[in-house]
């Protein structure tokens, strides 16, 4: 469709180095055609060039003192990506790897995420270039003050309602929150993701992973089969790997592989999730500390990596999670993956597959979550979290668990009916997309031109 090639070659033009949008992008545009031919009024309407452009983009400095005494300057961002069917909604990054273009693509992917969740909610996203590693609890502490100094101005908790995403956890929220509190003296549930004593949502912390395998075990039901008793792959060591950790094991499948930005851990009896928690919530230690408490387990470091790929991926597995970050499956992992015989691929992170990754998945007609379905989890429970705030309630750590599948359940079969209304049955990404957009779009059709 020459239309659609154009908005691409377009963005990519007038957004140079944008690479990680103008892959998010190119994924949603492409599938989006069969719907954009049978119904022409979202062309004549440019629904598609608004969308890949977004509401407000805001850039601020963030001036904070490490413990030296020294002055660290950064940019923060926050891109107001589409607020059609509700506030701006979607985390805050905070790593060394940080661009507008990285931001970006996660505010675009959270518009459909957040619109496939049934839940109102638009979607945004924000960070800035810092690392949090290796910092004191006060140097993290006077950074987040700096960054909600700038970015309280822009939020309300029915403007737009941030949270956590790399990089940014329960102690970075609880120093964001305090400060806009200071700032705006008011105790508007304006985070979510916060402690349990002052808004939070009991199950918002296990909620991406929990999310991710409900995701996976809906893919499986359809097929006729189920993850229990299957060896799986999980990548990362953050919130979502843990929690992804904690459900596989909670429902007899078993997790065989955890990984950090220094290597990766290889436990062929199942991963150890106390050890892990310990490693990782306690300790804040790199996974080389994971081999000291189980010495049974194999320790791979990033230097031992297959030159093309992810040594994550070249272990032999019945089904994949990918949980860290971006791009951080290729086309050569996919390959293996499939030659190991992985039947299911969920994402858990988001974009972890390269396009051309997710082109071999969809071929070979495995069971392939993508992530704005897989991962909506969090956002989700984030949403929940909203409303326990704004009705000032407490709801158990069941009834959120519920819901949280509730929701699962539903996108799946909203991704999979509309993958079916346009001949491709179990092509998820095709259904994920044109369901997301749809609602997205509808709602700007009816709102009229803004
Ligand atoms: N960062 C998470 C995501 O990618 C959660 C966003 C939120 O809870 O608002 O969806």
């Amino acid at each position: 469709m020459p239309y659609v090639q154009k908005i691409i070659d377009d963005l990519k033009k007038f957004n140079p180095a944008q690479v990680e949008f103008h892959q998010a992008a190119t994924e949603v545009l492409v599938s989006l055609r069969p719907l954009l031919e049978k119904n022409p009024v979202y062309q004549k309407n440019k629904i598609l060039e608004r969308l890949t452009e977004p509401e407000r983009q805001i850039l601020f400095r963030v001036s904070w003192q490490d413990d030296a005494g020294d002055v660290q300057v950064t940019q923060g961002c926050r891109i107001q990506f589409n607020s059609a069917i509700g506030p701006y909604k979607g985390g805050l990054r905070l790593h060394p790897s940080v661009t507008t273009g990285i931001i970006k693509f996660l505010g675009f992917e959270q518009i459909f995420k957040n619109s496939l969740t049934g839940l109102a909610i638009g979607g945004a996203k924000g960070g800035a270039r810092f690392d949090p590693k290796g910092k004191s609890d006060g140097e993290i502490m006077r950074f987040c003050q700096a960054f909600m100094t700038e970015l309280f101005r822009h939020v309300g908790p029915t403007i737009d309602v941030p949270a956590g995403d790399i990089g940014v956890g329960g102690r970075e929220i609880g120093y964001l929150y305090g400060q806009y509190k200071r700032l705006s003296a008011s105790h508007d549930g304006v985070l979510t993701g916060k402690g349990l004593n002052y808004g939070g949502s009991l199950a918002r912390t296990e909620a991406t992973g929990y999310g991710s395998v409900y995701f996976a075990e809906e893919m499986m039901k359809e097929r006729g089969e189920s993850l229990e008793g299957k060896s799986c792959t999980v990548s990362g060591a953050g919130n979502v790997a843990i929690y992804t950790v904690e459900k596989l094991l909670q429902i007899g499948a078993k997790p065989i592989t955890v990984s950090d930005s220094k290597g990766m851990i290889h436990h062929a009896k199942g991963i150890d999730l106390a050890a892990l928690q310990q490693v990782k919530e306690v300790e804040r230690a790199s996974l080389s500390r994971y081999k000291e408490l189980c010495p049974d387990a194999v320790y791979v470091p990033l230097s031992e990596y297959p030159k093309d790929g992810n040594a994550v991926w070249r272990v032999p597995c019945q089904a994949a999670f990918p949980s860290a970050t971006q791009n951080e499956l290729n086309a050569a992992d996919a390959e293996a993956l499939l030659k190991n015989g992985c039947t299911c691929v969920c994402e858990g992170a988001n974009m972890p597959s390269t396009l051309e990754a997710v082109d071999l998945f969809l071929k070979a007609k495995i069971a392939f979550g993508p992530a704005k379905a897989a991962n909506a989890g969090g956002v989700s429970t984030s949403q929940l979290e909203m409303s326990q705030n704004a009705s000032m309630q407490q709801w158990t750590f069941e009834e959120v668990d519920a819901k949280l599948r509730g929701i699962m359940q539903g996108i799946f079969k909203n991704a999979s009916e509309t993958a079916r209304e346009f001949g491709a049955p179990g092509n998820l990404v095709m259904g994920a997309n044109i369901a997301g957009f749809r609602k997205v779009a509808d709602t700007m059709l009816a709102l009229g031109v803004y």
